[in-house]
């Protein structure tokens, strides 16, 4: 508009004039109506907008196009008409590389820009306008050559964008997705936590259900993985029918499964995770073999245990440790003195190591006592931490943590010097027991580490024995065998210890040289003790008797309970009836006081 004005003032046409009114006229027009219409993403408004649009663009083109030709026709000097019909030839070119991305609007623009210019200069008929009217007849179909080049480029690129993102979108799904059981997989989980935890509002509860398959590895061990994987795609869609709308069911790796479920309070989340384990519990059948799958289930809820993702992740890990370690195929919902229990337990492991060192620990002995003559046959040592803050610290609580950190093969090496350096001032008759952790045993030297001990201690190896339990022998193990026959040939012997607490099956008994059976205090004193244990007794004895070995009542706390088991058929005992576990000094004075009870009563 501006080239016109300067063109309508410079040759005094009155045409320009006009021409540069129409343009501001027509330009005027675009911006209002482009205001007016503007984003409205109903479907026939967008077409409405493109026909205004193109109109629009047309005229613009057209009304550019006929002022340079009319500056042609009406003989405008030399320069008013090179500023016009580059103006428009120069739109014409411009505005159709802009809008190629639409060819018919921008080949449009470019014909009904340069169309009159090129039919004003052929219709003056002179040698240098018919020159310029060919050249610009050439310069569209040229353009549009160029136009459409640019279209398809965009078109091109557009389309393999969309494929992208198809593509991209069905790997993100892929990448959370567990390929065996389709469920969630590890990523998909964090994702709809993340998405659960932000969107959930003050009403509504989320529950994380934390499901771990019990002792799933035998089934894979004994029947083959891909049973193991018909079990896991079984459990996967039992628990997708039996979890509400809305939830997600993930695999977390291995056995692990994790249901993530909106509900409305406690109550609601314990009846889902009743029926989740009911679901789990019923047998599945498999290659026509009928199976019994356990599970044991941790569960925390939002907002009640945690306040993000993580924490409440922490807290369902929590409950289902809780779970696994209170006896298995149970469900435990998340409490605060489970995070205290883990902070002590998290103390213990730290402190351990110095404890050796600081001198914390010291060796308690309890005796073990021949219910026919009354008189000490071993002691039993039982190692005690007496923390300076702590105070008094039950092996119940350490051994374990020293197992699961593997100090206990240090520990332990400790304990077995302690104890036989103190036995070896014990007359000749008296053994003592040593408590053995599976963990011990199976760790590289063990057998030298006993021999070491009892080298330096000076005791000879048949007055110590060795107090395993059961669980030593789920596992098939080359090295306990080496561990157990090489040290019996020395003359070193083996107690069972608590037997009956674990699976107690008899075959061990015969392929390993006990000369010892512990019988568990829960037999003895226990809540169950009673005529069943009594039978039990009874028949371990028997079984002893036969075997050649001794038997011990484990717990023996009143003269009852002694005169019951000793009727039983056991040989010795153990307990509080006779001592609790004393210090060093006062196993010796026990001693020495039977000593010299027996030398009065020779006397006599
Ligand atoms: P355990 O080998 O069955 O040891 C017997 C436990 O029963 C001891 O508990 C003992 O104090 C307790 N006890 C003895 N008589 C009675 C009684 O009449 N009534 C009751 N209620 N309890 C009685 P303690 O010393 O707390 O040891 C617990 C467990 O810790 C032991 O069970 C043993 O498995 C483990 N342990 C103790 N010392 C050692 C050790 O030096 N090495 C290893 N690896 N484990 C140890
Ligand atoms: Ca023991
Ligand atoms: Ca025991």
């Amino acid at each position: 508009m501006s080239a016109a004005s300067v063109a309508a003032w410079v040759s005094a046409l009155d045409g320009l004039w006009i021409a540069a009114l129409a343009l501001t006229l027509i330009a005027s027009v675009r911006i209002i109506a482009s205001l007016g219409l503007s984003p409205d993403d109903n479907n026939s408004s967008t077409t409405k907008l493109e026909l205004t649009y193109e109109i629009g663009a047309f005229s613009f083109a057209l009304a550019l196009g006929i002022t340079a030709a009319y500056t042609i026709l009406a003989g405008a000097p030399a320069q008013v008409e090179v500023l016009m019909v580059a103006n428009a030839l120069g739109y014409g070119i411009g505005v159709s590389a802009r809008n190629a991305g639409r060819p018919t609007i921008a080949i449009g623009q470019l014909a009904f820009s340069c169309l009159p210019i090129a039919a004003a200069s052929l219709w003056t008929m002179t040698i240098g306008y018919v020159a310029l009217g060919v050249t610009i007849l050439l310069l569209i179909p040229a353009q549009t050559v160029i136009t459409r080049q640019i279209f398809s480029e965009i078109r091109d690129s557009i389309a393999s964008a969309n494929t992208n993102a198809r593509l991209a979108e069905r790997m993100e799904i892929q990448a959370r997705t567990d390929v065996v059981t389709g469920l969630a997989n590890r990523a998909g989980l964090n994702h709809a936590l993340a998405n659960a935890i932000e969107n959930h509002d003050q009403q509504s509860k989320i529950a994380l259900i934390w499901i771990d398959l019990d002792r799933f590895k035998e089934v894979n061990d004994l029947l083959g993985h891909p049973v193991g994987d018909k079990v896991l795609k079984g459990i996967a869609e039992r628990l997708q029918n039996v979890t509400p709308d809305g939830s997600t069911v993930a695999r977390f790796g291995g056995d692990e499964f994790i249901v993530l479920c909106p509900i409305d309070n406690l109550k609601h989340a314990e009846l889902i995770a009743s029926e989740i384990h009911c679901e789990i519990m019923c047998p599945m059948r498999i290659d026509g073999e009928l199976l019994d799958i356990r599970a044991s289930l941790g569960v925390a809820l939002a907002p009640d245990d945690a306040a993000d993702a993580d924490q409440l992740m922490q807290a369902a890990d929590l409950a289902l440790y809780h779970a696994k370690v209170g006896g298995r195929a149970q469900t435990c919902f998340y409490e605060p003195s489970m995070s205290r229990d883990l902070v002590r337990r998290r103390e213990i492991e730290a402190e351990l190591r110095q404890a050796i060192l600081r001198d914390e620990l010291s060796i308690f002995f309890q005796p073990i006592v021949d219910l026919e003559t009354g008189r000490i046959k071993t002691f039993e040592a039982l190692v005690r931490w007496f923390h300076p803050e702590k105070g008094e610290l039950r092996p119940d609580e350490f051994i374990p943590v020293a197992e699961e950190t593997g100090v206990i093969v240090t520990l332990g090496n400790w304990i077995t010097v302690q104890a036989a350096r103190i036995a070896a001032t014990w007359p000749d008759d008296v053994t003592v027991a040593v408590n053995l952790s599976p963990l011990q045993i199976r760790a590289p030297g063990a057998a030298l580490g006993i021999k070491n001990a009892l080298r330096e201690a000076g005791l000879p190896a048949h007055r110590l024995e060795l107090e395993v339990t059961e669980s030593l022998f789920i596992e098939d193990n080359h090295a306990t065998a080496a561990f157990i026959d090489e040290l019996s040939a020395m003359g070193v012997r083996f107690a069972l210890d608590d037997f009956g607490t674990g699976y107690s099956s008899l075959s061990y008994i015969n392929s390993f040289p006990f000369s010892k059976i512990k019988v568990d205090r829960s037999f003895v004193s226990g809540a169950q003790a009673g005529q069943k244990s009594d039978a039990i007794i009874q028949a371990v004895a028997k079984m002893g008797n036969t075997l050649g070995m001794d038997i011990v009542a484990e717990g023996l706390e009143t003269a009852e309970q002694v005169t019951a088991v000793r009727e039983a058929g056991c040989n010795l005992g153990q307990g509080y009836h006779f001592s609790r576990a004393v210090p060093d000094y006062l196993a010796a004075m026990l001693l020495s006081q039977e000593r010299g009870e027996d030398k009065l009563r020779a006397r006599a």
